[in-house]
């Protein structure tokens, strides 16, 4: 329990003695409000608003806020008019608590009504003055610490209000080492014994881990010292109820989410953090697709970093992050840390001018909603970014993340309605399963009687339940059911080509099926059902053979397949020489990984050329809007801000950068290695002619061949 002494101290840290000396005022005022008063804990009442004020202290409130922390109760509890407050203090403070107040109505129904009312309530609060929800919640927060001395009852209501209404907002406005104790606090009044079952194998794992752990941030931060970056390298720590929401929601294990090692590095300035990403990719290897520059985009509610996944010593995976302290401090408690940071800076980045623009556009919002379930529906997808909300034909609420589709829909109903699923209506309309969502539509799957799970299917399921459901449902065919499933979609394939299998001379079957590298047609189709091949393509194949004497001499061998990237698992994309729509290409079977499209000039496809049966040519067809990894290489001179100028002139022209690698060459020049995704050889060439135009860049050419690299590299 903090005396009012203690915290005056740690006031006097960053405030005026004038400003202390309001919020010793406030605090008298108080005492005598609530004299007479107590906690359920037993403590005299006052010790609330002095933990409170405290808690505001950390963050470096201002004394507005902390005097209305200290008389945030005395309006409700001891009948205390506005009007006195703001005669004692001023207008700020009587608004402030008085804003809170109102907010201390706030509770949760079963009723969609009131919970709308609570949301609308928090919006119009925080419009007025964002303090109010700040100081809000660390009232909450201090409730939340000393629940234990409530009967059961309570202690529940209030900690699933907790994690209804105020994690949500205190993780909407950045404040997220409020947001996670506040979870965690209220996951542990709701399951106690996961929580304690949770913390200890948590502590547990964490001591296994410490050595390598320790290893690889040394090792991080020599290298970078080397380099002349002084940097703060820590390890970082998922919250409890994060990590059993990972774990029930993605239907993780626990070992899948702890082997994860997260490591933090904190550098002193935004272009140091480029220069640290660069280093560290030249460290370890990076992981494909985990780069994310959040320093030149920032998240909706102001969080600035760089992300980006490694593999270091033996196949250790490691998520880290790299900021200033300052950004560093902005993610870590949001809005509040503006007071930290109030120097001047009027960049579209702080939190509170992100955090402002939210409170308008929710405002906004609520002008052009008619009914205020729509506003609470709209306000809740506002809330939690990642998630949509999409309806049954009953009216229920399905959540789902963000980029799912029909097919992943279906599987979050039920299952059983996944697998028998054969179309689906989205607002009515008549919609393919592989149609991504948005919230607020209305989705009616169409069922069959047999189930339809198709391989196919894993194209456009993104949901773990979804892919998981569909695989365990095909690995679990029997032979003879895969063969007959098999044999179902390449009937259908080939129908709509106008071929009948059944029709077809055996002979010119059984050339085919040489073509394609299939012992018999029973294994082919029950490759097909299994999702090892797709019908399509062996559809295709087929049809080339059959209408040979139709359309060409019977020397020319197959007539080219169209591929557009949307194909799936069976049709794949060389990384030697990572061919990208417009490029020539040519494809070749392999046993374990189906169709190969290289680059016509790839080296490694010279030796299929001899084969001709393994060999298959294929065409672009029309683009499916899917992106393809193009790498290039990059020679600049060594300049203040270089990365940076291209990491934001690649990403303004919205492409996104999958990987960046280093190397320092001699005589002040650099080497970036990038990866970028792009959807054509137009694309990649535009990006290119605008990388061009940068002042200190010397070279920039497209990689077709990764040994050449590799080879360029080494000498
Ligand atoms: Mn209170």
């Amino acid at each position: 329990m903090e005396s009012i002494g203690a915290l005056s101290k740690k006031l006097s840290d960053y405030l005026d003695p004038k400003k202390v000396k309001q919020v010793n005022k406030a605090y008298d005022f108080a005492c005598e409000a609530h004299s007479g008063q107590y906690r359920s804990s037993g403590d005299p009442y006052v010790t609330h608003p002095i933990a409170v004020a405290s808690i505001l202290g950390n963050f470096r409130m201002d004394e507005d806020s902390l005097s209305a922390a200290m008389l945030h109760d005395v309006m409700e509890d001891s009948g205390i008019p506005k009007s006195v407050i703001e005669k004692k203090f001023n207008k700020q403070v009587a608004d402030l608590v008085d804003g809170v107040s109102k907010l201390n109505t706030l509770s949760i129904s079963s009723k969609t009504e009131s919970q709308a009312e609570n949301l609308q309530k928090m919006v119009l609060a925080m419009s007025k003055d964002i303090r109010v929800i700040v100081v809000k919640l660390a009232d909450r927060l201090h409730n939340m610490r000393t629940l234990l001395y409530l009967d059961r009852d309570k202690q529940l209501r209030i900690a699933k209000e907790t994690l209804e209404i105020y994690a949500p907002i205190a993780h909407r406005i950045g404040m997220n080492n409020l947001y996670r104790e506040l979870e965690d606090l209220a996951f542990k009044t709701i399951y106690p014994t996961r929580y304690e079952r949770l913390t200890a194998a948590v502590k547990k794992n964490r001591g296994g881990q410490k050595r390598i752990l320790k290893k690889i941030q040394k090792e991080m931060s020599d290298r970078l010292l080397n380099e002349g970056i002084a940097s703060l390298v820590e390890g970082r720590e998922k919250h409890i109820y994060s990590i059993y929401r990972k774990m029930k929601e993605r239907q993780r294990s626990f070992e899948e989410i702890m082997d994860v090692y997260a490591i933090k590095i904190i550098v002193d300035n935004a272009e140091n953090c480029y220069r640290t990403l660069g280093h560290i990719h030249n460290l370890y290897k990076p992981v494909r697709g985990r780069f994310k520059d959040y320093i030149a985009i920032p998240k909706s509610n102001g969080y600035q970093s760089i992300h980006t996944g490694v593999i270091a010593l033996q196949g250790i995976p490691v998520e880290i992050q790299i900021k200033t302290q300052e950004m560093n401090d902005m993610a870590e408690n949001g809005i509040a840390s503006h007071w930290l940071y109030k120097s001047g800076d009027k960049s579209d980045t702080s939190p509170q001018i992100k955090a402002r623009r939210w409170v308008a556009g929710l405002l906004e919002m609520r002008e052009n909603y008619e009914t205020t379930e729509e506003f609470i529906d709209s306000v809740k997808t506002d809330i939690f970014p990642d998630e949509i909300y999409v309806f049954t034909p009953q009216g229920e609420v399905i959540e789902m993340s963000g980029g799912s589709t029909a097919i992943d829909f279906a599987y979050a109903v039920h299952t059983d309605i996944g697998h028998h699923c054969k179309a689906c209506r989205i607002n009515k309309k008549l919609a393919p399963l592989s149609a991504p969502l948005e919230s607020g539509q209305t989705v009616e799957i169409l069922r069959d009687k047999i189930p339809q799970t198709s391989p196919a299917w894993l194209n456009f399921a993104t949901t773990p339940k979804a892919r998981h459901s569909i695989r365990n449902y095909l690995g679990n065919l029997k032979s003879s059911e895969a063969r007959k499933f098999g044999k179902k979609l390449l009937e259908q394939s080939l129908e709509n080509l106008n071929i009948k299998l059944k029709n077809i001379d055996k002979d010119k079957l059984r050339g085919a099926l040489d073509s394609i590298g299939g012992r018999s047609l029973n294994r082919i189709l029950k490759e097909i059902g299994l999702g090892i091949r797709v019908a399509n393509i062996v559809a295709q194949q087929i049809a080339g053979f059959v209408n040979l004497d139709k359309e060409f001499d019977s020397d020319t061998t197959t007539v080219p397949l169209e591929i557009t990237g949307s194909e799936g698992l069976v049709v794949n994309y060389a990384r030697c020489c990572r061919p990208i729509p417009g490029d020539s290409v040519m494809g070749h079977f392999s046993a374990e990984r189906g169709l190969v499209v290289h680059q016509d000039r790839c080296k490694n496809i010279l030796s299929f050329r001899k084969n001709p049966e393994q060999c298959f040519p294929v065409n672009w067809g029309e683009s499916s809007g899917k992106f393809f990894t193009a790498q290039i290489k990059i020679v600049a001179n060594d300049e203040p801000g270089l990365l940076a100028n291209l990491a934001s002139s690649i990403t303004e022209s919205k492409t996104n950068i999958s990987s960046i690698q280093t190397t320092d060459l001699n005589s002040g020049l650099h080497e970036f290695v990038l990866d970028l995704e792009v959807s054509d050889r137009l694309h990649l060439s535009k990006i290119i002619k605008r990388i061009k135009t940068l002042k200190s860049v010397v070279s920039v050419t497209r990689i077709h061949d990764q040994e050449e690299r590799q080879a360029k590299v080494l000498h």
